[in-house]
């Protein structure tokens, strides 16, 4: 009997066994390293830094969960990571999860960079979502999770199998978020959201990005799809990637739905079922966090417009034109009113497109900004404040580093960082969230492990 399945395994080893800087590391692993960092080769330098971190597994060199790639496979292994052909953040992201090298993150960037498929079909990138979701009770109630149909056509019908399908396969979503495609402004689709208890909604005719991740899920999909048609990729190694990325430093789809990371065609670390498991908690506490953070700092820069009341008089914004109408339904779904114009059609718009009439005062109004607009005040940060901290943002290595010190932000924890760590002061900064700091010579906090901890 012939088992391909540790093929790739067993050309990692093989290549580890012939990569003299692999072998020097392994050999210093097994033997303790010496006293003096000058005294190494200058090519096993970069180990010497995480050499707390570094042991053997399985014939390869592991630092902590991600493989040490010897040279002669870092190439193949950069073409297996980009196979879905995401940006620089996400195939590093990608890559940060699962391996290392020195110099890994530069040449991760130079591999995307220099792609001709990525070239050639490169967009600008759309705005973040500006109103975030709320995180459920339980896991899906709003995972982005891609998955990808096809379709014969729009029929109703059509596409009520496949949710059929998704549900039965993860179970059913609390909440359905769609686009106001045909198929979703059917009877039938109202039914089917009856008999499955699934509450329904769509976003905003003129305000798609009300639906912000989905729209850019979908984005990304689309030219994830073009893009592996062009290069003659396997689509579905690109979505099973694709599941498998971590975005906003939040877990990948995958770890969101089902508590765990899915085996990929890559060479990957396997750890044993009951220490993979992710806490749920954990993921919530980081959901909200990113969530708190990203609206403290759009609120930053955006106003929220207050809600209009029903029967109100509004002007509606029609190309560049407003005329009236009255509000006969506020707040049918976040930001959006269903409205009746003067011919006593019925609209519905986005809170942006809409300015209470009254406001309306003179020849000057034309095109200023809508009316006046209250500041949503940043709640107090919860978490104590030291000299040194202040908001942390990630740089594409992974390092986080830090900004310019400015307002605090609520539920998220300030740190600073550099280079090197070790456990010289453990706090806990909230549930699921542990910081290990070191103090450098000259007392400052110099650098932070973040990890998940595992609850029970
Ligand atoms: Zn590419």
């Amino acid at each position: 009997m012939v088992s391909y399945s540790n093929n790739r395994h067993q050309d990692l080893v093989e290549a580890t066994n012939n990569d003299p800087v692999l072998q020097e590391v392994k050999n210093y692993i097994e033997n303790g390293w010496p006293i003096h960092k000058k005294t190494i080769n200058p090519l096993v330098k970069p180990f010497w830094d995480i050499k707390e971190e570094l042991f053997e597994w399985e014939g390869l060199l592991c630092r902590g969960v991600k493989l040490v790639i010897p040279e002669k496979r870092r190439n193949h292994i950069l073409s297996l990571l980009h196979k879905a052909h995401r940006g620089i953040n996400s195939t590093l992201s990608l890559a940060r999860s699962t391996f290392y090298w020195p110099g890994m993150c530069q040449e991760v960037e130079e591999f995307v960079k220099k792609c001709q498929i990525c070239q050639k079909y490169s967009r600008n990138n759309t705005k973040e979502p500006l109103k975030p979701h709320e995180t459920g009770n339980y896991p899906f109630p709003k995972i982005g999770y891609p998955e990808v149909f096809e379709l014969r056509s729009t029929k109703a019908e059509m596409a009520i199998e496949k949710l059929k399908e998704v549900f039965a396969r993860f179970g059913v979503s609390e909440i359905m978020m769609t686009d106001n495609g045909p198929p979703f402004q059917s009877t039938e689709m109202m039914e089917f959201a009856k008999e499955w208890n699934v509450t329904h909604t769509t976003s905003s005719p003129r305000f798609p990005q009300s639906n912000g991740m989905i729209e850019r899920t979908i984005q990304t999909l689309k030219s994830t799809i073009i893009k592996c048609q062009q290069s003659k990729q396997d689509i579905y190694q690109a979505l099973l990637l694709l599941r498998n990325t971590e975005h906003n430093s939040l877990p990948s789809p995958a770890v969101m739905l089902y508590g765990r990371k899915q085996r990929l065609f890559l060479p990957m670390k396997t750890t044993p079922m009951n220490e993979s498991r992710i806490c749920e908690d954990s993921i919530r506490k980081q959901h909200e966090d990113n969530q708190s953070r990203m609206k403290f700092y759009f609120n930053r820069h955006a106003r929220d417009l207050p809600s209009l009341e029903n029967g109100q008089t509004v002007l509606v914004r029609k190309e560049k034109q407003w005329s009236p109408a009255k509000v006969i339904a506020p707040e049918v779904h976040p930001r959006s009113y269903l409205l009746e114009d003067t011919k006593g059609s019925v609209l519905r718009r986005n809170r942006r497109d809409l300015r209470p009439a009254d406001t309306l005062s003179g020849p000057t109004e034309k095109e200023s900004p809508p009316e006046k607009q209250e500041q949503l005040d940043p709640q107090p940060s919860t978490s104590s404040q030291s000299e040194e901290t202040s908001a942390t943002t990630r740089t594409r290595c992974g390092r986080l580093v830090k900004p310019p010190v400015r307002d605090s932000c609520p539920g998220y924890v300030d740190i600073v960082v550099s280079n090197t760590w070790s456990p010289d002061i453990t706090s806990l900064v909230n549930p699921g969230l542990k910081m290990t700091l070191k103090n450098s010579k000259d007392g400052t906090v110099k650098r932070i492990k973040l990890s998940m901890s595992k609850i029970h």
